[in-house]
């Protein structure tokens, strides 16, 4: 599956987790409705007053959580930018002309303190669990963050094939080194507590 064909799936969404982090580096998460996808953006409205404003000013990385169908998930992640002058008038527009009930939610002027913030540059996680093995791919558009996830097996495994007899997930192609194949993983970790010569280890240790 193609990341902009992940990414279009938000169409058929109508509502969006959204996490930041405050000043005091805690983390918040609440659901967002008020949101547009165009041009392989995604595009959404808070308002100055609101305390997601004045996070995404102090800190624009965020994480947006959708499901598509059962047990499909993708999650997005970047840095927003926010709209000025012209082309946040433009998004404002049509953030109201998408969403008619925002005309009585927010009435009078209140738009007028409207803000437009968008996601481009970004990282897509895609996880399906409805079908066995599972299937989860990793795509950056653009600048977007690229993460270090899953596990690996180091040069001096024996080859043994302990770790992929044991794989619940038949996620090990036997070998010497064997190969975790990412696409399969659940990141359960079993296969590193069982390999006998400590061959297996987690990617992100790699940057410890
Ligand atoms: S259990 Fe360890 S040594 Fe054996 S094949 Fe797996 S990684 Fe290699
Ligand atoms: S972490 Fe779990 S699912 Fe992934 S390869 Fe190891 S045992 Fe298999």
């Amino acid at each position: 599956m193609e990341a902009i064909s992940i990414l279009e799936k938000i169409e058929e969404t109508k509502v969006l987790a959204l996490s930041t982090v405050t000043r005091d580096k805690e983390p918040r998460v609440r659901f967002i409705d008020l949101f547009l996808y165009e041009g392989q953006k995604v595009y959404f409205f808070t308002l100055r007053g609101k305390d997601l404003f004045e996070q995404l000013l102090y800190d624009p990385s965020v994480e947006i959580l959708f499901s598509h169908k059962n047990n499909v998930q993708v999650r997005l992640r970047g840095y927003v930018k926010r709209l000025r002058d012209t082309e946040r008038e433009i998004y404002l527009n049509k953030m109201f002309n998408k969403h008619m009930h925002l005309q009585s939610l927010y009435p009078g002027h209140a738009r007028d303190v409207g803000e437009i913030f968008v996601l481009s540059d970004m990282e897509i996680e895609y996880l399906n669990r409805s079908v066995f093995p599972i299937t989860r791919h990793l795509y950056t558009i653009g600048n977007g963050p690229r993460s270090v996830k899953g596990y690996e097996v180091l040069d001096h495994c024996l080859g043994c094939g302990i770790c992929v007899r044991q794989c619940p997930k038949k996620a090990i192609a036997a070998g010497k080194p064997a190969r975790i194949i990412f696409e399969k993983c659940i990141d359960c970790g079993y296969c590193m507590e069982c390999c006998p010569v400590d061959a297996i280890r987690r990617r992100t240790c790699l940057n410890e």
